[in-house]
């Protein structure tokens, strides 16, 4: 019966599109993607056949609509964005949930996902992890929502734009202190680096060399020491509050 499909895509390197994924793009009737201008390429290289709709952050409600409908027509729909896991800090939930709504099929592939590839090579022993994606981009909520997560004893991840990294890290050595930082930058492409480093060298690092700060960035903090750290915590988030952020 007919499905949507949630097919994640390349990050970088366009061998990391799994067989299972090029099938059903190369079978779908629709693929639903992010920017239908920036999937082309990739879906012409596979021969694909589908005709496209966009579903982007800003149409996801028509979006869901439209494929709702198909799926009630009995064709399945391929759902893509621009890179990696269609719903991970891109669009796709909500037309997700409105399948499911519907009483529809949603069948997840596994595939490229940049914070799962960086904690992969991260070296980082804490046992759990939180996935947060992108912080705010105002430097005061970012602090904020940096302080929130102060506590918290597992690795944390985090994507961040390039004109970005420089101001995050050196709110993240204000807030967090003494932490590791590994900072996964270009995965599966032909400057991809992993590094590894005291959260309190890491801005430094960054500016030594200009070429540190471009392309796309997983940042990954190690987490909180066990056992709590004596109220430290409180005492930083409540001077971030008394300065008003
Ligand atoms: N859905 C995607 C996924 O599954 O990873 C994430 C999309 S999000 C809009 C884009 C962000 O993912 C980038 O700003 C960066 O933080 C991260 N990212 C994507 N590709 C990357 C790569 N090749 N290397 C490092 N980070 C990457």
């Amino acid at each position: 019966s007919a499905a949507l499909y949630v097919v994640p895509t390349p990050l970088g390197n366009l061998a990391d599109l799994t067989r299972r994924a090029e099938e059903i793009l190369r079978t779908v009737p629709w693929v639903a993607a992010e920017d239908t201008r920036h999937s082309g390429p990739l879906l012409k290289q596979l021969g694909a056949r589908a005709r496209t709709l966009p579903a982007h952050q800003h149409n996801e409600h028509e979006a869901a609509a439209r494929i709702v409908e198909r799926l009630q027509a009995g064709e399945s729909v391929a759902l893509i964005s621009d890179a990696g896991t269609p719903g991970i800090s891109d669009p796709g939930a909500r037309i997700v949930a409105a399948v499911r709504a519907a009483g529809g099929r949603v069948v997840p592939l596994p595939g490229p996902c940049a914070a799962t590839t960086a904690l992969s090579a991260s070296g980082l022993l804490d046992e759990h992890f939180l996935f947060y994606g992108f912080l705010p981009s105002k430097g005061g909520q970012r602090r904020q929502a940096l302080g929130e997560l102060r506590d918290y004893p597992c690795a944390l991840v985090f994507y961040e734009a390039p004109h970005r990294v420089l101001e995050t890290v050196a709110d993240m050595a204000t807030v967090f202190g003494e932490r590791t930082l590994v900072i996964a930058r270009e995965l599966t492409k032909l400057f991809e680096t992993v590094h590894s480093l005291p959260l309190a060298e890491a801005l430094a690092w960054l500016q030594e060399d200009t070429n540190r700060q471009r392309g796309e960035f997983v940042l990954m903090l190690s987490g909180a020491p066990a056992g709590g750290d004596d109220g430290e915590g409180k005492r930083v988030l409540k001077l971030l509050l008394a300065d008003g952020l």
